[in-house]
């Protein structure tokens, strides 16, 4: 094993896979380190109808195979770790792993975001035992049954929709009296009898007894009268935080800790590169994330060149 690199990617999502590919066609000397397995948030995506080239969709699980493959054509090396530590302090960045460390004259940090907590009583109690955020994952343990889920966005929307191919009923939980999901997803939702929209409230609790969800609390913002539903399970969706935590606030971020890069997705060190969902960014889809990681790449090219 190599303990030294001209550039290392940090994180084996879409904005991973893809610094790969560029990488590996650019006859890179790189290294590709994913700590679970390569698809990152793809993989609890049950269908992506908004990546260009598949007119009818595709599963998350099939885009990911197909990433993958396309990688491995061109020869990155890829390791199974998690980074745990960087070091910027000199001219040559260190990473450490849990068992070695290794250098690189240049990183792309592609490692993604990870859903937010709602911090309600009980969340924490039923989390993997009735409360998900997958619904691709866990859609088919509440089969024709009542759920509720929490949220507005695209995520949230299409998610509640993947839901109604099991479930009896799903109460979608807003805090605002309109969706803020794509117009395409909100008619969708709004059409479907299996959907009942819960506008104005929040999700207060989430009650249960032994191993099992019995029903949520809701709170109308607006009246603030609360009210119980009898639900078998919750989904949550109320946006995500970036995977972060290992760069120790070396790197500058905005308030949410979300890096910032400029436009050639450079960070606040030379040579170092964010790309994807853990970026200050506009927009959080697998479309951005192929696309920054290709600036990124073509970036760090040019950065190894002018040391040279
Ligand atoms: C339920 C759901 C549905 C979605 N539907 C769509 C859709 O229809 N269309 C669309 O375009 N987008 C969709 N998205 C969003 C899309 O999946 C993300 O925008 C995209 O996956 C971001 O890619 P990424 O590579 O930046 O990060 P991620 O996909 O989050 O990948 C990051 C990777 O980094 C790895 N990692 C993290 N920390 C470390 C570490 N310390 N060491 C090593 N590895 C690490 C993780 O294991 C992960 O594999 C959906 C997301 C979700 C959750």
């Amino acid at each position: 094993m190599k303990d030294s690199y001209d550039l290392v990617i940090i994180g084996g999502g879409p904005a991973g896979l893809t610094a790969a590919i560029y990488a590996g066609r650019a006859r890179m000397d790189a290294l590709l380190i994913e700590m679970i397995s390569p698809g990152g948030q793809m993989l609890t995506t049950d269908w992506i109808e908004n990546y260009p080239g598949f007119p009818e969709g595709i599963s998350g699980g099939e885009l990911v195979m197909k990433m993958n493959e396309q990688m491995e054509r061109f020869g990155v090396d890829v390791e199974s770790a998690e980074v745990t530590t960087v070091d910027f302090s000199e001219t040559s960045h260190r990473i450490t792993l849990e068992d070695r460390s290794i250098s690189c004259r240049t990183m792309i940090i592609a490692t993604g975001a990870s859903p937010n907590k709602l911090k309600v009583p009980g969340e924490d109690t039923f989390y993997g035992k009735g409360v998900s955020t997958c619904a691709t994952c866990d859609a088919a343990f509440y089969r024709d049954k009542v759920v509720a889920a929490v949220g507005g966005g695209d995520t949230a929307v299409q998610e509640a929709l993947f839901l109604t191919k099991f479930v009896e009923k799903v109460y979608l939980i807003h805090r605002r009296d309109e969706l803020r999901a794509t117009k395409i997803l909100q008619e969708r939702a709004l059409a479907n009898d299996k959907i009942e929209l819960v506008w104005d409230s929040v999700l207060t609790e989430i009650g249960g007894s032994g191993m099992t969800v019995e029903q949520v609390t809701v709170k109308n913002v607006k009246t603030g009268a609360t009210r119980s539903l009898a639900v078998d399970g919750c989904f949550v969706w109320v946006g995500t935080k970036p995977n972060a935590r290992f760069l120790n606030n070396s790197l500058k971020t905005d308030d949410w800790g979300f890096i910032w890069t400029d436009q050639h997705m450079q960070t606040s060190v030379p040579g170092v590169y964010a790309v994807g969902d853990v970026r200050t960014t506009p927009l959080r889809q697998v479309v951005t994330a192929v696309g920054d990681a290709a600036i990124a790449v073509h970036a760090a090219e040019e950065y190894l060149q002018s040391e040279t």
